[in-house]
């Protein structure tokens, strides 16, 4: 086992509002809020075994999704982890959110002022129109202001991710003139990865002729991005597994009847995944070596990466993808044909 190894666990605490078209948690939207009590019952065994000799795993991360601000309880889930060291209070993505009045929104983001939360996250899609689309959820926009602005009016601060696609790439940089004036920063421009929804939103993907539109620090920040033409080039020869069997990062994702699952083995699942036993009835040991089994079974079934390459790239598609993203398009043909 390594020794800085994580556990990120994944709360299906409360359903995301939105169902943006790249989310990568593929949100089910058919499970009920999980109370503050039951949050502690799942956490608790996996933050207790994080502090033994010997543990699968030392750091624990615990994940709301992106809409932790729907829960009504998570000022006190926050201040729970801020005391009992676990991450995932100090910095929170804070999308996904329904509406609330101004005086609920200024009493709600308060208490999680006080409970030591620093930053909340925020990711634009495009201005007010396209955001609201590629959210799908209509004055989602105007939301993510009016909270943002709250939260730096009471001493907070917001970070800023625009995601760059076919139909708000000749709006990034006015975006980033608005985050300038109003935040101070112009925030950082990404691509979504091929996963969960992602991978169903290929055709909203930026090509090479698309980067022409941003300004040089933006075409700097995707400089990483490549064609499957380009890849192809630099993968051919790379005879190895394209996932570690033992990476640094273990995702479990865990409900409110204490169902644990193991996310990310298939492209398109978002959080759902193999079942890996239940934490209220089972020791998190006993979890964690279902999910290593799976897990490692998984990563010797898939294909080297010059075979993936090989079978699957295409020469001809024009659209830029991170090393990773390419990889997992080439996994998901073929998972196709298992
Ligand atoms: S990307 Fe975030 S806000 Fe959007 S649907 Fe997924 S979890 Fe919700």
């Amino acid at each position: 086992m390594k020794r800085d190894r994580w556990l990120f666990l994944f709360l299906r605490a409360i359903p995301c509002s939105y169902s943006c078209k790249h989310c990568m948690f593929a949100p089910s939207k058919r499970f009920k809020a999980m109370p503050y009590d039951t949050v502690v019952k799942v956490i608790e065994p996996f933050a207790n075994l994080s502090r033994q000799e010997g543990a699968p795993f030392q750091n624990l991360a615990v994940y709301v999704g992106d809409c932790a601000l729907n829960l009504d309880d998570f000022p006190q889930i926050a201040k729970y982890l801020k005391e009992n060291k676990v991450e995932g209070w100090q910095s929170v993505a804070a999308d996904g959110f329904r509406r609330r009045s101004l005086e609920d929104w200024t009493s709600y983001l308060q208490a999680l002022r006080q409970a030591g939360t620093e930053i909340l996250e925020f990711s634009l899609y495009g201005k007010q129109a396209i955001h609201d689309w590629f959210a799908g959820f209509p004055g989602s926009y105007a939301s993510l202001h009016r909270v943002a602005k709250l939260w730096q009016a009471i001493g907070g601060q917001v970070l800023w991710s625009i995601f760059v696609h076919k139909r708000n790439v000749k709006d990034i940089s006015d975006l980033q003139n608005i985050l300038e004036e109003q935040y101070g920063t112009r925030g950082e421009v990404a691509v979504w990865e091929y996963v969960g929804w992602g991978a169903h939103s290929d055709h909203l993907r930026i090509d090479q002729e698309d980067l022409k539109a941003l300004d040089a620090a933006s075409q700097k920040a995707l400089a990483h991005l490549k064609t499957e033409k380009e890849w192809v080039e630099v993968l051919a020869q790379k005879d190895e597994p394209p996932f570690e069997a033992e990476p640094r990062v273990i995702h479990v994702s865990v409900d409110r009847s204490g169902e644990a699952r193991i996310p990310y083995t298939t492209v398109t699942q978002g959080l759902d995944g193999a079942r890996a036993g239940n934490i209220f009835i089972e020791r998190p040991e006993r979890i964690l070596e279902r999910w290593e089994s799976f897990y490692k079974k998984w990563a010797n079934s898939c294909p080297t990466i010059a075979d993936l390459c090989h079978k699957y790239g295409d020469e001809d598609n024009r659209r830029l993808y991170s090393q990773r993203s390419v990889i997992r398009k080439w996994c998901a043909k073929w998972e196709v044909q298992q």
